[in-house]
């Protein structure tokens, strides 16, 4: 059984096509979706519409929460708060609706999948050390957790202490775990602007990086088209 795992699309529909047309050749009969659908880019209710329609399991990210609430966003920077006032206008209730109903973390087979941490879900913290990673390590009961949020692929392994690792291609060993980034379908931002998500081979236990090129001008394109800030179109270029 392979999963495709998959986050941050922040409605981005080029890139979202992409990972989902690789996901199938790659043989992936399953998926999961760790939030973020929105914000940032074009297309959010194509891409509410995209997630609704694999009937996948899928967590809520923080971007998704601000867009199916009416109240200005707290502790967005403004570019994300433009982005996400923009976003609001496009979704229908339904998308709305469908958005806060999602819930923060989930158990999938012998996997659990949050957006941001297991520590405090709902508060969207960053883990992007050993140190923030430990503080999530607490609170996981299985042996592996995917999460997103930081848009940064990679893992954190604990065995004696913890440490990050590469997910080229991760080895699951049963006596540790493992807290895994899957990186951002749409918006990269380790510096490379490829698209990101991860095949997990429930059989093997092996997890697998997924690096695409997918039609970055008509992602930008639409994004300027639609009056959203110039500086999103640009940094898609720059993986950042
Ligand atoms: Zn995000």
């Amino acid at each position: 059984m392979r999963f495709a795992i998959f986050s941050d699309l922040h409605a981005n529909l080029e890139a979202t096509e992409t990972v989902l047309a690789d996901a199938h050749e790659r043989g992936c009969t399953h998926f999961v979706c760790l939030g973020d659908v929105v914000g940032y880019n074009a297309n959010p209710h194509e891409c509410v519409e995209i997630v609704q329609k694999l009937e996948c399991p899928v967590v809520k990210g923080n971007h998704d929460e601000q867009a199916s609430i009416e109240e200005s966003s707290r502790g967005f920077n403004p570019l994300a708060e433009m982005a996400i006032n923009w976003t609001r206008a496009q979704l229908t209730k339904e998308d709305k609706e469908w958005l806060r109903d999602l819930r923060m973390t989930r158990q999938v087979r012998d996997f659990t999948i949050v957006h941001a941490t297991l520590d405090t879900p709902d508060q969207w913290g960053y883990v992007f050390n050993d140190l923030d990673a430990a503080a999530s390590f607490t609170y996981q009961h299985t042996t592996v957790c995917f999460f997103g949020h930081t848009h940064v692929p990679g893992a954190f392994v604990r065995d004696d202490g913890v440490r990050r690792v590469k997910t080229d291609q991760l080895m699951i060993e049963e006596t540790k775990k493992y807290f895994i980034n899957v990186g951002s379908v749409g918006q990269p931002r380790d510096g490379d602007w490829r698209a990101a998500y991860c095949i997990y081979d429930v059989d093997k236990k092996v997890v697998e990086q997924r690096r695409l090129k997918y039609d970055l001008a008509t992602a930008q394109q639409k994004i300027i088209k639609a009056g959203l800030p110039r500086l999103l179109a640009d940094r898609l270029k720059l993986g950042r």
